[in-house]
């Protein structure tokens, strides 16, 4: 059947049916999420296949990245773009299993049709769904991994499984490796503070070639590096001192007609007497403190960069605001306001400030006490979207490996999970009446798209594979599944695929809920103007902010619950 959700998603929008209602209305919405589901299948697992999009700037990205691919599709009807919300928050909140949370959804609906057609009532579905779902969040503290998930070993493992298939095999390891380190290098104790892990693009190279620096990496952009610096600055301060200034540095000018440039000796002698008399006030005080670099969060004019250059100092201008924040958190300096309150006490102490220069860009790392561990990934990519595309997975993937720091709780991937709680489902639905059995166990078959899918992306066959892993879980081997990279059937969790709980926990979660509201829902009124897509997913969210975030309280299009 060709994709029905997008014939009546073009009725709905043709203008002809603005709303459509009952029966009609829930068909139109398992059509929908089904068919999102349907885009996404091939891209699951290690072996999923790359989508190429072109967004609407025309610039091309080639990814298999569930969040990566609903972020750009153009999702139109109601139902699809509730799926997408279920998606973007499960990427948000616990960085990985999006796809997972579509399939299984699709799968939800999928079956639900079935349902329909045996005579059951939405409600009763629902309901059957939402026990499914119950039990299944039961089930998973008991399928969990023993062991020591803490270790770097297992980390990586988990970086691993959540970035599979985004990039070559060596470049998924290494990325995996870094990730896993930065987290370790900003753990403390229990805690795992994001803010001191920073995420710097620079164009040039590919993936593979980020890496993982110790200290806060501020780029410079095209300022820095004059001859002058080359001679008069060692690359290396130790123990230096920082002053962190907000305002301008330099001379106010009178007039900006006539522009001063270092280099050329003659602009130096055109400096007026008040201005010199202003520059050298300012050069004293910032030497005078004792400072070794000064990072600016406004311009530094040329003539007095060049001035505290043959002094000994570095001057960083336009530091970016949260950069400023974050060196007044590495190196306990003071952000002064004017120049005037610059003080050798409000400076702070950086263990080591360098100066690097990388694919033509002046880098400053600025590392700071042991308190204070600052981290940061200079990822690499040969265009911005490549870095863009790289900085999201590589957000994600720190917060999986948090998740998993923090809570200890590994489950198998590769299926095996799914497959585990699908038996379990089985079980627990003889106990149930008739109609409600019958819905569990449309629950339990819905959790087994996740290891069909799999399969199938790894060319092999979905009946066999499904029924291999059902007879030997059944004979005890709860962690047996689909290890993709040689297809075979095996201990998944001695092999690394492993997940935190809070990745499945969220998909189950979010994906019941996703089917149910959609089952419930007999009127579809599409809403005009209305931005479905709002969220933002340029911040970094730290781990567990999902109280409350949700900027749509209700669906406002999703009407006669
Ligand atoms: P995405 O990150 O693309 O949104 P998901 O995280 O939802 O996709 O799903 C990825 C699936 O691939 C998970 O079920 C995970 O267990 C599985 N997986 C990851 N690595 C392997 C592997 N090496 N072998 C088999 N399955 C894997
Ligand atoms: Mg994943």
């Amino acid at each position: 059947m060709p994709h029905e959700g997008t014939r009546w998603a073009r009725q709905l929008r043709s203008g002809g049916l603005d709303r459509t209602t009952g029966r009609d209305a829930r068909r139109a919405n398992i059509a929908a999420g089904r068919a999102l589901a349907a885009t996404l299948r091939t891209t699951l697992g290690p072996a999923g296949r790359d989508k190429l999009l072109v967004g609407t700037d025309g610039l091309a990205v080639v990814t298999n990245d569930g969040a990566s691919i609903l972020d750009r599709m153009e999702i139109e009807h109601p139902a699809a773009s509730l799926l997408y919300d279920v998606a973007s928050k499960q990427a948000e909140q616990v960085g990985d299993g999006t796809t997972t949370a579509v399939l299984l959804a699709g799968a939800l609906l999928d079956e639900a049709e079935d349902l329909f057609e045996l005579g059951l009532r939405p409600g009763t579905i629902t309901a059957g769904y939402h026990r499914a779902c119950d039990r299944a969040l039961e089930t998973l503290p008991t399928l969990t991994l023993g062991g020591e998930p803490t270790d770097r070993e297992t980390l990586v493992a988990v970086a691993r499984t959540s970035i599979t298939g985004k990039w070559s095999e060596p470049e998924a390891t290494h990325i995996a490796e870094l990730a896993a380190d930065a987290v370790l290098a900003v753990r403390d104790d229990r805690r795992v503070d994001r803010h001191r892990i920073t995420l710097q693009g620079v164009p040039g190279g590919s993936p593979g070639d980020t890496e993982l620096v110790d200290g806060l990496v501020i780029d410079m952009e095209e300022s820095s590096a004059t001859a002058d610096e080359a001679i008069h600055l060692p690359r290396r301060f130790a123990d230096a001192r920082v002053a962190l200034v907000d305002a301008p540095l330099g001379v106010r000018k009178a007039s900006a007609t006539r522009a001063v440039t270092v280099e050329d000796a003659d602009g130096l002698d055109a400096v007026t007497a008040h201005e010199e008399s202003q520059l050298r006030e300012q050069i004293e005080r910032i030497a005078d403190a004792g400072t070794d670099a000064v990072f600016c969060q406004q311009a530094v004019d040329d003539v007095l960069r060049s001035r505290l250059v043959r002094r000994g100092i570095l001057a960083v201008e336009r530091t970016r605001r949260d950069e400023m924040h974050k060196l007044a958190r590495a190196t306990g300096g003071t952000l002064v306001a004017d120049i005037e309150e610059l003080a050798r006490d409000n400076l702070g102490r950086a263990g080591v400030v360098e100066r690097r220069r990388l694919a033509g860009r002046g880098l400053t790392i600025v590392r700071g006490n042991a308190e204070s561990e600052q981290v940061s990934l200079l990822l690499r990519g040969g265009t911005q979207h490549a870095i863009d595309e790289t900085r999201r997975v590589v957000r994600n993937c720190l917060t999986v490996v948090t998740l998993a720091l923090l809570y200890d709780d590994l489950l198998p991937g590769g299926g095996a999970t799914e497959v585990a709680l699908a038996a379990d489902l089985r079980d627990f639905a003889v106990g149930l009446d008739s109609r409600e059995q019958l819905a569990v166990e449309a629950a339990a078959r819905a959790l087994e798209a996740v290891p069909r899918t799999l399969a199938e992306n790894a060319g092999l066959s979905p009946i066999d594979v499904l029924a291999d892993l059902r007879a030997r879980h059944d004979g005890g081997d709860a962690t047996v599944g689909i290890y993709a990279a040689d297809g075979s059937i095996a201990d998944i969790a001695a092999r690394g695929v492993v997940e935190p709980l809070a990745v499945k926990r969220r998909a189950i979660a979010g994906a019941t809920e996703a089917a149910n509201v959609l089952l419930r829902v007999d009127d579809v009124v599409a809403a005009r103007g209305g931005d479905a897509r709002g969220h933002d997913h340029d911040h970094d969210h730290g781990i567990g902010d999902d109280h409350g975030r949700h900027r749509h309280g209700s669906y406002p299009w999703a009407i006669g619950h």
